[in-house]
This record gives C-alpha cells, sequence and structure tokens, in this order.
C-alpha cells in the first residue's frame, strides 16, 4: 500500500486529518495534500492541479510550433548551456524531436550545437 492508499484508508476509518499527520510525522496541511494529490506516470510525480512537466510539454510545444527558424536557432543556444533542471531538459528534449524531423540535420551536428553527445541527443529523439 502507497502512503496515499494508507492515509486515505485512515481517512475513511473517521481519523482526523491531525490525527494522521501525527501518525505519519508530517503536517495536517501535508495530508490534504496528499489526499487531494494525483500521480503523473509519465513525470512519477504527484501533484495536485496538475502536473507541472505535462502543462510545460504543451506550452512549449505550441511555442515550438510557431517559432520559425531564426527563433529556433535562438532556442538552440539558449538550451546548449549547462543547465540540467528539469525544465530545461524538458525543452532541450522536445527542441530535438521537432529539429531533426524538419531539418535535415545528423545526430552528430545537433550534439555540436547543444554541447551534448551524439549519444544523449539521440536518446531524447526515440523517447
Ligand atoms: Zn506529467
Amino acid at each position: 500500500m502507497t502512503r496515499k492508499e494508507k492515509i486515505n484508508k485512515l481517512r475513511k476509518q473517521g481519523k482526523t486529518l491531525s490525527v494522521i499527520a501525527k501518525e505519519f510525522h508530517i503536517s495536517g496541511e501535508r495530508v490534504r495534500q496528499i489526499l487531494n494529490s494525483e500521480y503523473c506516470s509519465i513525470h512519477a510525480i504527484s501533484y495536485v492541479e496538475s502536473c507541472q512537466y505535462c502543462e510545460e510539454e504543451e506550452k512549449y510545444g505550441l511555442f515550438l510550433k510557431s517559432a520559425n527558424k531564426e527563433i529556433l536557432e535562438k532556442e538552440m543556444v539558449k538550451l546548449s548551456k549547462k543547465d540540467r533542471t528539469a525544465i530545461p531538459s524538458l525543452h532541450r528534449k522536445l527542441l530535438v524531436k521537432k529539429i531533426k524531423k524538419e531539418w535535415n540535420i545528423s545526430f552528430s551536428d545537433l550534439a555540436r550545437k547543444l554541447h551534448r553527445d551524439r549519444t544523449t541527443i539521440s536518446s531524447y529523439f526515440y523517447q
């Protein structure tokens, strides 16, 4: 049973948020968040209102759809930096997929432009 399922069960047994909170050594507010949370199996995270990565994927996807070659070149420079945090990494994947499909460019050339190795870039594409 996951923590969420355990908490759900206790809640159904009529236990209050603060009683549950004490049992799990978390705050009552956290218990409430867990009860209201859902799970994104794509990004393997729990979320309350919407998965921020799914949302970002949609937003950036729309941006890329309308972007011209000049804008895409600028994005490529921006995303060639060392930043490995989640959002730039997500953008990098989406950008690679788009450019590889639309431009006649090899994985090696794309890798060079993005300062990554070829294996990383091709794994973005096939993910
Ligand atoms: Zn997601």
